[in-house]
């Protein structure tokens, strides 16, 4: 199992451009230069940022705008941290039995196949089903189900 902390740690920023300082995380993918305040941002504030200004859009313009790259992307739809809008052309599978997910590695059956009647850790891996898939693909954030759902991790 890969692990995309780790992955998107790697990839986040530890220096201010403009002066060398060292950032610290402020919250929600934002990072803050201790000495002359600039802001930076790692993979997740980036897209954050630009869904926030843009709305909801596809992949392939959240990864042509923000510069991440499509995988990440993918990272932070099957760990739950964006999800497909319902109704989009394209969805992530499954990875047991390749049906169509919004967000998440498992749909609700093969995470009770796996997990048996266990709601532990895997029940994070759930993801939804789409109710239909006819139009665009657009995704994003989980933040408010999270909060209704009283399992957000911070
Ligand atoms: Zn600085
Ligand atoms: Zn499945």
């Amino acid at each position: 199992m890969y692990d995309v902390e780790k992955f998107i740690m790697d990839r986040r920023p530890v220096f201010c451009k403009k002066c060398g300082g060292k950032l610290f995380y402020q919250a929600g993918g934002v990072y803050q230069c201790q000495d002359c305040e600039s802001e930076e941002y790692d993979d997740f504030g980036r897209i954050k940022i630009f869904l926030d200004e843009h709305g909801p859009a596809p992949a392939t313009e959240i990864q042509e705008e923000t510069g991440v790259p499509i995988e990440i992307i993918n990272l932070f739809l099957k760990h739950g941290r964006l999800e497909i809008l319902e109704g989009s052309k394209f969805y992530i599978q499954c990875e047991k039995c390749g049906c169509a997910l919004r967000y998440g590695r498992f749909c609700l059956d093969c995470t009770r196949q796996i997990a048996g009647q266990l709601m532990g850790p895997m029940f994070e891996m759930t993801g939804e089903k789409p109710k239909n898939a006819k139009m665009h693909e657009k995704m994003r954030f989980l933040g408010d189900k999270d909060e209704k759902k009283g399992r957000k991790k911070r």
